[in-house]
């Protein structure tokens, strides 16, 4: 079961997010399951606010996290993009419903229901 951002959702964040735009035209790619998408959103419309010039630099689930850099946030740059990372525990990468962060062998944030399932093989 792969479960990554379709390409519409890709499609969608190129279209509203020029940050995540210049990301992808660098070959960035968001290395993630589709529950994130949501948050992900959420997370290139502040980043967009704060500076529309800003330049995402990575985006993927790390250590059961969704980690994402960017450059140009500036001063509290790097404290806004830890918030998002702890929310992000709270988040199933799969669905998008109310999850946990588990750490065992394989660290994952996911609903009860999606337990196990990876989001996909990069
Ligand atoms: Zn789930």
């Amino acid at each position: 079961m792969v479960v990554a951002l379709s390409p519409e959702h890709e499609h969608e964040l190129r279209t509203r997010y020029p940050s995540y735009a210049r990301y992808v035209a660098l070959g960035g790619e968001a290395r993630c399951g589709a529950g994130w998408f949501d948050l992900l959103s959420a997370l290139l419309s502040e980043v967009e606010s704060v500076n529309p010039e800003a330049t995402v630099t990575e985006t993927k689930q790390k250590m059961g996290l969704l980690r994402v850099g960017v450059d140009g946030l500036g001063e509290g740059g790097v404290e806004r993009l830890l918030m998002w990372e702890r929310r992000s525990a709270t988040v199933c990468e799969i669905c998008g419903g109310p999850g946990v962060l588990r750490r065992g062998g394989r660290h994952e944030t996911r609903c009860e229901v999606h337990r196990g399932v990876q989001a996909a093989d990069w």
